[in-house]
């Protein structure tokens, strides 16, 4: 059975996800505040972690980030609805997904059995090239020449997507399912918001140009679009 633990304070809000969780077949434990919420998340057995933003002792954002030091359990964050700048500093920080409140049961369940799908797999091939650019999976290092980039988790999956499509155009729509895991259309700026970081660490900073957008499509990535 696989594990979830709640760290949200408000309790009322916090019982109604475990009811669901535990209906829909999950172990659910519910913590109330960031402190024991951290706590419980590193003595661990979590398969996920649902982390609301706004708690008493400790904020979220401090717990995922103390999380992400050491473990690289599943997070879901809990965001207030439209709060852009918050979500992206939760993925920034190294959470799967967010979910905006208010939230419907049936959303929360969808996003939950997404992040639990998303789990590290081994891929066949550990090292990925595109011209001068090397990422490397198992190590989540990547290299332009002999210079290493600093890039984030999110960062990191989304360009070995790119890497992994070839010469293929990839919409807004199918970036999400896949980097993200979304079964439905999700909010794509949050694609822009990611190609922008990417570009200004890749393309702007080497003088190149990897990510091309295909107006009306999407997006396109490799080391030849001159
Ligand atoms: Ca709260």
């Amino acid at each position: 059975m696989e594990k979830i633990l709640v760290i949200e304070d408000e309790v009322n809000i916090a019982r109604m996800i475990q009811l669901e969780l535990t209906r829909e077949g999950y172990s659910c434990d519910c913590t109330h505040d960031g402190e024991t919420g951290l706590t419980a998340a590193l003595s661990g057995g979590y398969d996920l972690i649902l982390l609301d933003l706004m708690l008493p002792k400790l904020d979220g954002f401090s717990v995922l980030s103390q999380l992400r030091e050491r473990s690289q359990v599943a997070v879901v964050i809990l965001t207030a609805k439209g709060d852009l700048d918050a979500r992206v500093q939760g993925l920034d920080l190294g959470a799967d997904d967010y979910l905006c409140k208010p939230f419907a049961m049936r959303e929360l369940t969808a996003r939950v059995r997404a992040a639990l799908r998303r789990k590290p797999e081994t891929k066949d091939s550990a090292t990925l090239y595109a011209g001068d650019l090397r990422a490397d999976r198992l190590t989540a290092r990547v290299f332009f020449k002999e210079e290493e980039l600093s890039l984030t988790r999110k960062e990191f999956e989304l360009l070995v997507y790119f890497m992994e499509q070839g010469d293929a155009v990839c919409t807004r729509e199918q970036i999400l399912k896949e980097v993200w895991g979304y079964d439905y259309m999700g909010d794509t700026n949050l694609v822009d918001v990611y190609i922008r970081y990417l570009r200004s660490k890749i393309d702007d900073r080497f003088g190149v140009r990897y990510f091309r957008t295909v107006r009306g499509l999407g997006y396109a990535f490799g080391a030849d679009h001159e």
